[in-house]
């Protein structure tokens, strides 16, 4: 059959509320026209993030009953611990309450200030974390991946030359560690070829310089692979997996992505002494090593859940969403990111309002009208959350201004899709009242999560 369909059936729901206009027009204000500070009751499709806001199966529904919530050595830690190894084949595990967990404790451990670590784009946390101990995190990102507009098949990958120039420019000893994230998340969603990642290997290993993935969305990359990379088609996502992980050092992740459930990390590697200290971060901030900041039951969800995330068949239908989306979206003629990535689809804030400076934070307009419209939650990507800003306030915007819708895991339908198509084309035909907006509270660190908006008139 050409129609693919989910392949699942719905055994429980949950009620969505249904607003008003003026019932959001209110909300918003209320908070501080800031979609992070609103009540997720008050959104009706909330994309505001893929992360933890999954629907699990009934395969991990029934795995949870089995959690063996005893402090040391569980029953549970072992086959969280065993999936894990099966699929990364790295020498020590260690469980963390999320993926900016394991990032504080790879941060603390192995940096210290005036340190490099370049990637292919950091994460928002994974930034954080490495500026919160004096290092600097630097994006190396392919030429390919700047360009939203260009249709190539490994936007994520990173810039090989650009990377032999910051270590030679920087000198080994600067660089305690790489990273590469796999999909590219703040790059687009955008996946990193085999290639790619077989190739930094290589650069780093000629300096000694080990290779960190960020595999958050692992089993994501290697749908891409297998279907867009030549070699790659006979081999099953678990293979390729494993391959994407033999040439890391380690890797920190997020279950709440790739591990399909609602909470849920860790932390890996191979060097002993790295693990002795892991360790002992682990203990001091998470708990035991054999739990990590996880329940018994948490660990046995993951363990089924990242088994889940590597099946063709769920890939399939997942891509198969959001390029409806995209196909969509390219016949209303709104910009956005091309092609689409794994999780989400990114409109090109620039490209659908391009009389608002970065300044004044277009992809904030974007989000605000898009929750208005239709009640929809998304994200800004754009000068808010990694635009530079000096000690005198001064402000670099940041190199794209995106807007991510992006897809929780088996949870919305194809009307909800249509429905998310209808107020985009409403506000793409409204764009030229929309206003930018500027900032009138932030924290120091990562302040698009807590800061204040005010729409400029
Ligand atoms: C979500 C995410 C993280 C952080 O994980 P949390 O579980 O939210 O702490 C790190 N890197 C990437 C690429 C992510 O998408």
């Amino acid at each position: 059959m050409k129609t693919i369909i989910e392949p699942f059936r719905i055994k429980m729901t949950e009620p969505i509320r249904l607003t008003s206009r003026e019932e959001r027009e209110q909300a918003l204000a209320k908070a501080h026209n800031n979609v992070f500070l609103l009540d997720a009751e008050d959104c009706c499709i909330d994309l505001l993030t893929d992360s933890g806001t999954g629907a699990m199966s009934t395969a991990q529904w029934a795995a949870m009953m089995l959690g063996d919530e005893s402090y040391a050595g569980s029953k549970s830690w072992k086959k969280f611990e065993s999936v894990i190894k099966d699929i990364t084949g790295t020498k020590h595990v260690f469980p963390t309450h999320q993926g900016r967990a394991a990032e504080g404790i790879l941060a603390q451990t192995r940096l210290k200030e005036g340190d490099i670590v370049p990637n292919n784009s950091h994460f928002d946390t994974t930034r954080a974390n490495i500026e919160f101990v004096g290092a600097d995190a630097i994006d190396l990102l392919c030429q390919e991946g700047l360009n939203t507009n260009l249709e190539a098949s490994f936007k994520g990958n990173m810039d090989l030359e650009k990377l032999t120039r910051c270590i030679e420019m920087n000198g080994r000893e600067k660089i305690p560690f790489c990273m590469i994230t796999v999909t590219n998340n703040t790059g687009g969603g955008q996946p990193v070829s085999m290639e790619n990642i077989r190739a930094v290997k290589t650069v780093l290993k000629k300096h000694g310089i080990p290779l960190i993935i960020d595999a958050c969305r692992f089993a994501e990359n290697a749908y891409f692979i297998h279907e867009l990379e030549a070699g790659y088609q006979d081999k099953t996502l678990l293979e390729i997996a494993q391959e994407m992980f033999s040439y890391a050092d380690a890797a920190t992740m997020s279950c709440k992505k790739d591990g399909l459930a609602n909470i849920g990390g860790f932390l890996i590697c191979n060097d002993d002494d790295w693990a002795e200290d892991f360790k002992n971060l682990l203990i001091l901030r998470e708990g035991f090593p054999t739990y990590g900041g996880l329940a018994g039951r948490d660990l046995e969800i993951i363990a089924v859940g990242l088994m889940e995330a590597l099946e063709y068949d769920y890939q399939v239908y997942r891509h198969a969403t959001v390029m409806y989306l995209g196909k969509k979206l390219e016949s209303l003629g709104i910009p956005f990111v091309k092609p689409v990535g794994g999780h989400a689809v990114f409109l090109d804030a620039k490209g659908f309002l391009p009389n608002i400076p970065p300044a004044q934070y277009p992809g904030v307009g974007l989000v605000n009208e898009i929750y208005i419209d239709g009640g929809v939650r998304c994200v800004e990507l754009g000068s808010v959350m990694f635009g530079k800003r000096d000690e005198d306030g001064n402000e670099t915007p940041a190199a794209l201004e995106l807007v991510r819708l992006a897809f929780p895991r088996r949870v919305y339908t194809q009307s909800h899709f249509d429905y998310l198509l209808e107020v985009l084309g409403d506000v793409w035909r409204n764009r030229d009242a929309i206003c930018g907006y500027r900032i009138t509270y932030q924290p120091k660190f990562l302040r698009h999560f807590t800061c204040h908006f005010e729409k400029i008139a």
